[in-house]
C-alpha cells in the first residue's frame, strides 16, 4: 500500500485506510468484520479510523480485538472526542476511555469529532495536554472549515494541527474549493470520510458505459478503486473507506500504487464539478 507523509506530522501513512462507522456490533458480521479490519491490515490499510461515537465505544473495541498481535508501530489509529465531552476534563477522561477500549497507550491521532458547544480554546489545550502526557501523537479536527480550522490552530501553542477529516466524495467535492488549497498550504493533512458517499454512490456514471466504468475498464480497475484514487491524487489527502466484508477490503487496496491520467482526471472533472458554499457533513 502507498504511504505519504500526513501533514506535518513526517509520519508515512497509508493512502487508503479503514473506517470503522456502523461496523457490525454482533455475530458472524462482527467476525467479518474483524477478520476484514485484519486482512486491511495485512494489505497495508493500517490507517484505522474510529470515534468514540461509533456503537458507543464498540467500534474501539473491535479495533482493539483486530489489532491484537500487530506490531503497534505499524499502525496509525485515530479516534475522536465527541463535541458533548469537549471540555478540559471532558477530553481528557474521554481519550483515557478510548486507550482502554483499543487497548493501546497511545493513539496516532486523536481529533474533535465536530465543533461543540464549549470554547474550542478549551478543547484545543485539551488535545494539545493529551499530546504532552503521551497519550496521543497528534491532534486534529473534523467537520472542520476553513475559518474554524484557523481558529483551531491559533490556540496551539506546543504542536501543530495536524488534520481535518471531512465529507469528501465525487458528489461533494466542495473541500476541493477552499480547505484543501488551505490545508495543502498549512500541511494539514485532510482525511476524506464517506468517499463511496453512502446513500449518494454514482450509480448511473458507474454503469460499464459511464464515465466511471470507462475509466476503470482502461485500467483495468474497479469503480471504486478509481473513485478512491481520485479523491487521493493530492499529496495531502487521505481516504478511510469502512468495508466490514473481506471482499471489499481486498478491493480498496487496489486503489493506490498507480496513477489515474491526465485525461482521466479532466474527465470525472467535468462529469463531478466543485461546487464552493459551506462545508457539508453528514
Ligand atoms: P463509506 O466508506 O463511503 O461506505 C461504506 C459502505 O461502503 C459500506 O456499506 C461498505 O460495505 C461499502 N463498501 C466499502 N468498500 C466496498 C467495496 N469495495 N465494494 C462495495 N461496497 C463497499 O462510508 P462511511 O462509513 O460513512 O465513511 C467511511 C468512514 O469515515 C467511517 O466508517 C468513519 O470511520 C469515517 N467517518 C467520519 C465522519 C466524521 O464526522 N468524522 C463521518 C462519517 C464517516 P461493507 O461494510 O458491507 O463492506
Amino acid at each position: 500500500m502507498e504511504k505519504k507523509a500526513f501533514g506535518p506530522t513526517r509520519v508515512e501513512v497509508s493512502v487508503i485506510g479503514q473506517g470503522t462507522w456502523d461496523i457490525p456490533e454482533s455475530g458472524a458480521r462482527r467476525d467479518e468484520a474483524v477478520l476484514a479490519l485484519r486482512r486491511g491490515i495485512e494489505l497495508g490499510l493500517t490507517h484505522i479510523d474510529t470515534a468514540e461515537m461509533y456503537g458507543s465505544g464498540r467500534a474501539e473495541e473491535i479495533v482493539g480485538e483486530a489489532i491484537r498481535g500487530v506490531g503497534r508501530e505499524q499502525l496509525f489509529i485515530t479516534s475522536k472526542v465527541l463535541p458533548s465531552n469537549g471540555s478540559y476534563k471532558g477530553v481528557l477522561a474521554a481519550c483515557e476511555r478510548s486507550l482502554r477500549r483499543i487497548g493501546t497507550e497511545c493513539l496516532d491521532l486523536y481529533l474533535l469529532h465536530w465543533p461543540s458547544s464549549y470554547p474550542l480554546e478549551e478543547t484545543m489545550r485539551a488535545l494539545e495536554a493529551l499530546v504532552e502526557q503521551g497519550k496521543t501523537r497528534f491532534i486534529g479536527v473534523s467537520n472542520f472549515d476553513v475559518d474554524q480550522v484557523q481558529e483551531a490552530q491559533s490556540y496551539l501553542r506546543s504542536v501543530p494541527l495536524a488534520c481535518d477529516q471531512v465529507l469528501y466524495h465525487v458528489k461533494e467535492r466542495g473541500p476541493e474549493a477552499q480547505l484543501l488549497p488551505y490545508c495543502a498550504k498549512e500541511h494539514i493533512a485532510l482525511v476524506g470520510y464517506t468517499p463511496f458517499g453512502r446513500g449518494r454512490f454514482p450509480r448511473k456514471e458507474a454503469e460499464p458505459g459511464g464515465v466511471l466504468g470507462r475509466i476503470a475498464a482502461a485500467h483495468g480497475k474497479t469503480v471504486r478503486q478509481v473513485i478512491l484514487n481520485f479523491l487521493t491524487r493530492e499529496r495531502s489527502v487521505f481516504a478511510i473507506p469502512k468495508a466490514s466484508r473481506v471482499e471489499h477490503v481486498q478491493e480498496n487496496a487496489g486503489a493506490a500504487g498507480w496513477r489515474l491520467t491526465a485525461e482521466d482526471v479532466a474527465a470525472i472533472d467535468a462529469a463531478f464539478p466543485v461546487h464552493e458554499g459551506p462545508l457539508a457533513t453528514l
